[in-house]
């Protein structure tokens, strides 16, 4: 018989949302199926930047300035969430270069909100962002969660899916899933594009400057495009140039590069958090809409999809993210 631990999940979608949540409930006993049509990584996660930066965010991007505290808190669980993953946390930090007056600036934000950081040789320095590899983090996920005794299913779920499982967790990105769930109608897509260089930077902190960051790696990423309104995936270079001009402006090697253009669509709600909670549609939980910072929040998501599931308290983060927070009357 099934015990209230090892009831039957389906979680639709295996970004970096679907299969954090998936590996949570699975380390937490559920039985749990995930399901997605698409080759791994082939979606916004895995086209992502991987950073866990809760202050690059919040001084770069103003919809998420007033959710510092909690940004800190999602990226305080990834040590814990990581344990026993193939897969590393880079903690080198952030690094912010440009023209003085513009740099002023960014130290005057950063100052505002109290944030730790350094000045160096024209430079600001902060150690409290970090960083993991996308690709290789949605397969180690994937790994442990079948490890665990996780199935997955290379297909979409349907609606006719849903009588087999006590709860299907949507974490469907910016796909149309709202035939499942009312709520997601309030979802925008934002189209972003991100450059990967065959040279550059292989390892240190984010480089920030004027418009563009550069992630160190194998393939440095140099990102990205934020064109509200747009779910398409074409390749456009004149969105890009501006990237690639700044990029080589920070680091003139970067000229000679080859680089090529990958599309991800983030899915945003109207205050930039995601929504996670039970739907008003009985059994169907969501999990969707965290916009530029998937992966920053992914832990933290499947923390109070679990919590939700197990009846437990979900912390001081639910009312932020509550699901149904744009469709109560
Ligand atoms: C260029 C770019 C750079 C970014 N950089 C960062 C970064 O550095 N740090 C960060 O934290 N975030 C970053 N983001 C944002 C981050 O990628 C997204 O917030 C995150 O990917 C959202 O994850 P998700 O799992 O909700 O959606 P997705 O990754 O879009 O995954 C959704 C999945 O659901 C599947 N699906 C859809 N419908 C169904 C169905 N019916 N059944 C089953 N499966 C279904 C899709 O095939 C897809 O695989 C970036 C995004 C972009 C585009």
């Amino acid at each position: 018989m099934e015990t209230k631990l090892r009831a039957r999940v389906a979680v639709a979608g295996a970004g970096a949302i679907g299969s954090a949540v998936a590996l949570t409930l699975a380390r937490a006993g559920f039985d749990v199926t995930l399901f997605d049509p698409a080759p791994p990584g082939d979606n916004a996660s895995g086209v992502a930047a991987g950073m866990l930066a809760p202050l690059a965010e919040a001084v770069f991007d103003p919809v998420s300035t007033p959710h510092l505290a909690l940004l800190r808190r999602a990226r305080d669980l990834w040590p814990a969430f990581a344990e026993g993953l193939d897969l590393e946390i880079l903690r080198d930090g952030l690094r912010i270069e440009g023209e003085a007056g513009w740099l002023a600036g960014v130290a005057a934000r950063l100052e505002a909100l109290g944030a730790p950081f350094q000045r160096l040789d024209g430079v600001l320095i902060d150690a409290e962002d970090w960083r993991i590899e996308a690709r290789p983090a949605l397969a180690a996920l994937r790994t442990t969660f079948e490890a665990l005794g996780g199935a997955f299913e290379t297909r979409a779920f349907i609606p006719d899916d849903r009588p087999a499982f006590r709860a299907v967790v949507l974490a469907t990105g910016a796909a149309d899933a709202s035939g499942l769930a009312p709520e997601l109608k309030i979802l925008s897509p934002i189209k972003g594009q991100i450059l990967r260089a065959d040279r550059g930077p292989a390892t240190g902190p984010v480089i920030r400057g004027e418009g563009v960051y550069i992630a160190p790696g194998d393939s440095p990423a140099i990102g990205a495009t934020m064109e509200a309104g747009r779910d398409d995936l074409t390749v456009d270079p004149s969105a890009t140039q501006g990237l690639r001009a700044a990029a080589i402006r920070l680091r003139p090697e970067l000229a000679g590069a080859v680089m090529t253009t990958e599309v991800g669509v983030r899915a945003a709600t109207p205050d930039g958090l995601p929504l996670v909670g039970w739907s008003a549609t009985p059994g169907v939980m969501l999990a969707v809409g965290a916009r530029r910072n998937g992966w920053l929040l992914a832990p933290l998501v499947a923390d109070l999809v679990a919590a939700y599931l197990k009846g437990d308290n979900p912390g001081p983060d639910a009312a932020s993210l509550d699901a149904r927070r744009f469709s109560r009357t």
